[in-house]
Formats: structure tokens, C-alpha cells, sequence
């Protein structure tokens, strides 16, 4: 933890810079980039019943969007508005009126018959509602009845058959934590959070390389640094605001890379809308691109870190920082060993770069004093997750950018409040302020008064999984109760994973709208239970940005869907029916006591009890983790770790595959184009010179397929690494297999191979025989 305290937002440069414009055309004309003026329009268009609701929301209000996190419209790194199309795009789900009663209470075939996004636009869930097999219409129910219904069920069964899961939608700090505590007080560990499908691996990595489970760095770390490197992450599209941040850094000379197997264009330039001059004409953001194959990047940096060490060789102190490395680490020589062994052919071919191109990267950030590594899902969403985000970790360490200004490791989130639920307990893994290991769990149990199940809980694949076990195993999972979250739009092999849900005796869906999982059938019941959105909660909330910046959220006066309750109430409610002999362990009185509660829970959120008005907030653990060097581990020294190779096998005829986000937020769906390569849901980026390989020109229908599944879309010539293919996030879901985890973190693998074929031959040949042939010949495909 460190003591120096973050400086405040700083200035933006007063005049502009025509070396970093994009063009001297205004606006981008004739270019593909999003139209924040046309976006905006619509949003105001969309609230326009509740505008000044609306506008009280974004004014004073904690943004509900990604995790870059703002309070209002300021934010703690640039003086200057903050405010994006992705906040806007979400307001409306803050504002909107509740479900028209007729639609609601219609046949389930035809709300099944809606998209996400429809069910999303019919508005918010008015009341309690219950649906039992056979009939065909949601039925109102009343609280007592429904929390009544779910306390008697959870009492009739074993609590390792009972899990909990939460998304990230708006959700406060005080939410996941009544959860955590909710469960362990119901005797269960199955809990879990939407970190586990995006940053799971961060957070494990980080703590064995480092100690720390969050970004050790801040945002104001990235201006000024000598190197910002953005490692299989988008900012620009799903962090928008994060553009601003690199055009100051630009301006301060900073150099950025960007690390991803498609050239995106987002980051290649982009209009930033708050600064007049970059609004113009654009702004060049990155300095070079490093387009690497689909989980090519431990190749990749195991390349950087060998040329480091044959630089040494040569002339000893130019890549290394020995005395960082010799005062705050352990394992180099285990390192330099495992990377100095490895040969540059088989590096080469599994990051799909050269050589010299990875000596490049390796001498630019030898030759930087300074530097800050951002990552998201493209390092996290494999199987070897924890290993690549240890990558980046040892990259630091061995050029010592750890706990210092303009120096740091970030994982950066997509989900405004997903930094505080692990941090929170809603993990199940981790207990608040610490891991599930039996002094914490001791530490835990003197404070909650009651005791805690020593037993591992599940992460929720498993969790999902379990639900199909045999009748008489321990850990059937019987009720699953789940505070947002849509698992066919998130989770790999969506028909697996329908069936998963269908065999749950009771699933309760807590949430402000419906979505394709409130609809699918359970063998006993469905209850839905309608929540208050973060602004609409008693006493306010709190949310960590990727920063630990810990933000307070006012409750905000405006209209309210009348049964919606807080969610925090909603979980003490539940366990206090459950257990009324001890029903005085768990109730609070108000969204403060949790807050008091925490501070004690947690020691790093000690302060957030002193959060009370709009505006307040503070950062957790200082400007810089590791401040000085010193790492939070036993001995205070990080750990070098060595990385295998992870093995890529790619047959011949066969493209790597990943899953990329357009307009939308999360799985949310906002617009059918991306706005930066105006690709649609169903287009697949391929490079032309490998569509041309198999005979597929520009916009031809195309089919994708594999052992687990068959995705039908168009080709969309794009500047991706050659034998690497993207498709959009959830569609291509349907060639993920499923079950397939990374081995510390339980992130599911969202990667896989495929065979490239026009959909008219493949149509015309998916006879039996043909298909079998395909099928056999894919057996050895990446596992
Ligand atoms: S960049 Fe993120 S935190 Fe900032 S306004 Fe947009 S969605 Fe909200």
C-alpha cells in the first residue's frame, strides 16, 4: 500500500497540436467513426419524459457505465467534463417507465419471441413475479409471498445447493457486500460475480506475482509516462472517456502501442468529443500496432524478455533494472533461464510476429524510463488467462515500472461497480479484505457473530453445471438466485448452458428489466424480483473504479417504480426469513450501517463510512500499490514468474477465432453497426489475403464452423494477423465449447478454431457424409 496520495486532476494543454490530428478534413468527414452529435440526439430523444431526471442522474449521479469511474460529470484526472455515448446509452435504463402491464402478463412464446435488447425496451419490472412450469404467463405476486416462497425452498435444501451470483449493472459496493454476507450467513460459498467471466485472471495474477488484486496505478499515471501500452484492449470503445487520457498523454509525449491481432481503428485515431481540436480533425493515438495472434501473447512477451536478457549480455544495465529486480523480486535467474532457452522460430510462430519486430517493442521499452501496461479481455478471456496477465507483471518488474508515478500494471474494467465485488466478498474465492483461507475466515466470523462453511465455493460455471448433476449428489445445484446477469448471452454454448438453467428447481432473477434467461422455464419456479436501480437507493451507494477510486452515489429524487426495493434490503429481507432465530446478525438498518460494516470488514475501504454527499470519494491504497517497490507478499518482494508456451494447435484450413464488443454495453446490445469499422452483429473480420485463399471476396455470406457449434455471417475485409478471424460478442458464442476453464481464475476459454467455408458450398454439401468427414477432422482442433 502506498502513502503517496493521488494528485487531483490536471490540465489539458490550452492550444492545439496539428502533428497529432487524424486529417485536416473536419469531423472526419467520409470517415467511419461513431457520431457522438447524432448519439446524443437520440439519447435526449429516448428520456425526453424524464429529462430532468435524467439530467440530476448524470450531474449527480456515479456513472453506471464502465469502470473508469466518474462522480457527476468530474472526474479525478482531468479537470474538464466527462461524460460518453456508453453513459448515455445506459441512462435509459434509469429513467424509463415500468413494463406495460398487458405485455408483461402476455403468453411466454411471445416475450420469448423478443431479442435482449426488446425485452429491454419494453421497460422496467414493475413487481414481483412468479412463472411455474406449465403456465404460460407471469403471475404478481407479493414480497412476502415471493421472499416466503424462496426462504421456505432455501430451508428444504442442502446450502451447497444453493448459489448466488451477481453482475456488475449499477450494482454498489453495499450490495455485494449484504450478498456475501447473505450467503455465508445461509451456509453457502457458492457465490459469485461477473468478474469471473472478464478479469478473473487479473485479479489472480496479479496476486501471485505481485500481492495486489487491482490496478496499481492510476489513471494520471498514463500522462507523462514515457510508454502506454493497451494489451489485447479496446479503451477507446469501451472505456470512451479513456481517449481523453491518451490525448494528453500524447500531448506530454507519452508513446502508445497497442497490442491486439485487428489493427482497431478506435485506436488508431479517434475524434475526441470534449476537445475542440481532436472533435475537429482527430487525434493519431497510436504510435504502433503489434498485431499479434489470438493467444500469441505470452510468445510475444516471452520474445520482449529474451531480448532483454541478450541485450544484457552484450552490454550489461541497458534492458534490466537490476536494482529494482535485486532489491523487490524473486526467480530472475529461473527466468532469464526459461526465456533465454526458448527458440525464436517457435516464438515466432505462436505470436505470429517476427523476430525483429519483438526486439523492437523489447528496445522501445528497454529505452523507456517509465511506462504503464493496460490490459483487458484479450489477455483474460483463455484458458491461460492468469499466465498472460503474469506476463505483463513480470514485464514490469524486470523493467521496475511498479509503484511509482507514470508506472503501473491496469487491468481496466468494462462494469462500473466490478472492482468492488470480489473486494466486497462476492467471490467465492475471497472473503471481504481478504482470501478465503481460515485466518480471514476466523477474522470474518468474529465480526459477522456466526459461523462461516469452511467447504470451496463454486464459481459460477460450475455452479450453472452442477445444475444437471444426479438427483442424489450433495452439490446438485437446486436454487440459484441471481441479481442481473444473462447467462445465454454470456456464458459459452448457450444451449448447454439453456439447459443448465432449465434444471434448477427454483431460480430467482433479481433485476430492473428482463431479459432471454428470465424466460426460460425451471422445473419447480421462476421468481422475479424487481430492484432499484444504484440512484433510486435509500442512503445512496458506493462504487470502485479501476483506480480503487471508492465514488459515493446519492440517492437522486425522481420518479420510482413503486415495489422495486434496494437490493441490499432485499438479501437481509431473505436471510432474515430464513434464519428469523437470528435474523439481528444479518439486518441493517440503513445503506450507512453497511458502510460502517465494511470499513471494519474491509480495512482497505476504511473511509468509505466517511462517504455521505455527492462528490465524496477517496482511493483505496494510495496513488501507488507497491509503493517503492514493496509488494504486499509474505516477504514484500514480487515474484518473477517463468510462462510456458501455451500449445496453439491449428490445423491446416483453420482460423483462429475471437469475440470483439461493437456498440453496446457489455452484452447489451445499442446499435446493429459498430460504429468504428461499420461491421453489423453477423459480420466476421477476416484479412483479404486469406478470404482470397479460400475464395471469398468482401461481403460474401460465409459459414464458421466447428465441433461445437456453426455461425453464419458475412465476410468483412479487415487489417487483422493473418489466420486470425473476429466475430461479435455474443453472437459468436456458439462455437465456444464449453466447460473449458483457465485453471486458476475459472474464466471460461472464449477462444477457438474453425473451418472457413462459402455458405453456399456448405450448404450445398452438409450432407451426412460430408459433415461426418468435417467433424472427424476437427477432433484436433485448439483445446
Ligand atoms: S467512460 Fe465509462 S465512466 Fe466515463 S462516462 Fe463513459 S461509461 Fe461512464
Amino acid at each position: 500500500m502506498g502513502q503517496t496520495k493521488h494528485e487531483g486532476p490536471t490540465k489539458l494543454p490550452r492550444l492545439p497540436d496539428p502533428k497529432l490530428w487524424v486529417s485536416p478534413v473536419p469531423f472526419g468527414l467520409g470517415k467511419i467513426k461513431p457520431k457522438h452529435i447524432r448519439d446524443t440526439a437520440k439519447v435526449v430523444w429516448e428520456n425526453r419524459d424524464n429529462l430532468p431526471y435524467a439530467y440530476r442522474i448524470l450531474t449527480q449521479g456515479v456513472c453506471d457505465g464502465c469502470a473508469l469511474g466518474v462522480g457527476g460529470l468530474r472526474d479525478q484526472t482531468l479537470t474538464g467534463p466527462h461524460l460518453c455515448t456508453t453513459r448515455l446509452n445506459v441512462l435509459r435504463l434509469n429513467t424509463m417507465p415500468a413494463i406495460d402491464e398487458e405485455i408483461l402478463h402476455s403468453d411466454i412464446d411471445q416475450l420469448r419471441q423478443k431479442s435482449s435488447t426488446e425485452l429491454r425496451q419494453l421497460g422496467r419490472i414493475p413487481y414481483p413475479l412468479s412463472r411455474k412450469p406449465g403456465e404460460k404467463r407471469f403471475t404478481r405476486i407479493s414480497w412476502d409471498d415471493a421472499l416466503d416462497r424462496i426462504a421456505d425452498k432455501i430451508r428444504s435444501i442442502d446450502p451447497k445447493q444453493l448459489a448466488f451470483y451477481l453482475t456488475s449493472r449499477g450494482i454498489t459496493n453495499e450490495v455485494y457486500y449484504t450478498a456475501a454476507k447473505t450467503a455465508r450467513f445461509l451456509g453457502t460459498n457458492n457465490i459469485d460475480n461477473a468478474s469471473r467471466i472478464c478479469h478473473s485472471p487479473s485479479k489472480t495474477a496479479l496476486k501471485r506475482s505481485l500481492g495486489i488484486g487491482a490496478s496499481s496505478c492510476n489513471y494520471r499515471d498514463w500522462i507523462g509516462t514515457d510508454v502506454l501500452v493497451f494489451w489485447g484492449s479496446v479503451a477507446a470503445n469501451n472505456q470512451p472517456v479513456s481517449t481523453k487520457y491518451m490525448y494528453a498523454a500524447k500531448r506530454k509525449g507519452t508513446k502508445i502501442i497497442v497490442i491486439n491481432p485487428y489493427r482497431e481503428p478506435s485506436m488508431d485515431g479517434y475524434w475526441v468529443p470534449s476537445i475542440p481540436d481532436s472533435a475537429l480533425f482527430g487525434t493519431k493515438i497510436a504510435d504502433d500496432f503489434y498485431q499479434v495472434n489470438i493467444g500469441g501473447d505470452i510468445a510475444l512477451m516471452n520474445g520482449v524478455m529474451k531480448h532483454w536478457f541478450e541485450m544484457e549480455i552484450e552490454e550489461p544495465g541497458s534492458a534490466i533494472d537490476w536494482e529494482f529486480v535485486q532489491q523487490h523480486t524473486h526467480g530472475v535467474e529461473d527466468l532469464k533461464d526459461h526465456v533465454l532457452n526458448q527458440d525464436w522460430e517457435t516464438l515466432e510462430a505462436s505470436s505470429g510476429l517476427s523476430r525483429a519486430r519483438m526486439e523492437e517493442l523489447a528496445r522501445l521499452l528497454a529505452h523507456s524510463k517509465s511506462g504503464v501496461f493496460v490490459w483487458s479481455m484479450g489477455l483474460t478471456q483463455h484458458r491461460f488467462g492468469t499466465d498472460n496477465v503474469s506476463q505483463i507483471a513480470n514485464l514490469a518488474m524486470l523493467r521496475g515500472f511498479i509503484g511509482r508515478k507514470h508506472c503501473g500494471v491496469m487491468p481496466i474494467r468494462g462494469h462500473s461497480g466490478v472492482q468492488g465485488s470480489g473486494e466486497m466478498g462476492a467471490d467465492p474465492f475471497v472473503l471481504p479484505g481478504g482470501d478465503f483461507e481460515p485466518k480471514e475466515i476466523e477474522r470474518l466470523e468474529q465480526l459477522w457473530n456466526f459461523d462461516i462453511p469452511r467447504w470451496q465455493g463454486d464459481t459460477v460455471g460450475d455452479s450453472l453445471e452442477n445444475a444437471l448433476l444426479p438427483e442424489e449428489h450433495q452439490r446438485k445445484l437446486r436454487v440459484f438466485y441471481t441479481s442481473g446477469g444473462n447467462f445465454l448471452e454470456t456464458m459459452p454454448d448457450p444451449d448447454f448452458v439453456r439447459q443448465c438453467l432449465e434444471q434448477m428447481e427454483l431460480r430467482v432473477h433479481q433485476d430492473i428489466i428482463l431479459n432471454t434467461s428470465t424466460l426460460v422455464d425451471a422445473k419447480e419456479e421462476v421468481i422475479v424480483l424487481p430492484a432499484m436501480t444504484r440512484y433510486e437507493q435509500p442512503g445512496g451507494g458506493t462504487s470502485t473504479s479501476t483506480e480503487r477510486m471508492v465514488y459515493f452515489s446519492p440517492e437522486i429524487e425522481g420518479p420510482r417504480i413503486e415495489e422495486a426495493r434496494s437490493e441490499w434490503e432485499i438479501y437481509t429481507d431473505l436471510a432474515a426469513r430464513v434464519k428469523p432465530e437470528a435474523k439481528e446478525q444479518i439486518t441493517f438498518a440503513d445503506a450507512q450501517e453497511i458502510r460502517e460494516e465494511i470499513a471494519k470488514a474491509n480495512p482497505n475501504y476504511d473511509g468509505i463510512q466517511h462517504l455521505k454527499k455527492k462528490g465524496d470519494v477517496f482511493q483505496w491504497g494510495g496513488a501507488w500499490l507497491c509503493e517503492g517497490g514493496i509488494c504486499p507478499t509474505d516477504d514484500g518482494r514480487g515474484n518473477l514468474i517463468p510462462i510456458e508456451l501455451p500449445e496453439l494447435r491449428k490445423p491446416e484450413g483453420h482460423f483462429y477465432v475471437s469475440t470483439r464488443r461493437g456498440k453496446q454495453f457489455n452484452s447489451m446490445i445499442y446499435g446493429e453497426t459498430d460504429p468504428t469499422n461499420a461491421a453489423d452483429r453477423y459480420s466476421v473480420l477476416i484479412h483479404p489475403e486469406d478470404a482470397r485463399s479460400i475464395g471469398i471476396r468482401d461481403g460474401e455470406a460465409i459459414v464458421l464452423y466447428n465441433r461445437y457449434g456453426r455461425f453464419q455471417g458475412v465476410a468483412q475485409f479487415a487489417d487483422t494477423r493473418r489466420g486470425n478471424l473476429q466475430v461479435y460478442w455474443p453472437e459468436g458464442n456458439v462455437l465456444i465449447p464449453k466447460g473449458v476453464y483457465e485453471e486458476y481464475a475459472a474464466i471460461p476459454e472464449y477462444n477457438t478454431a474453425v473451418v472457413v467455408e462459402k455458405a453456399e458450398t456448405y450448404h450445398a454439401q452438409k450432407d451426412t457424409r460430408y459433415v461426418e468427414k468435417r467433424v472427424e477432422e476437427l477432433e484436433t482442433e485448439m483445446t
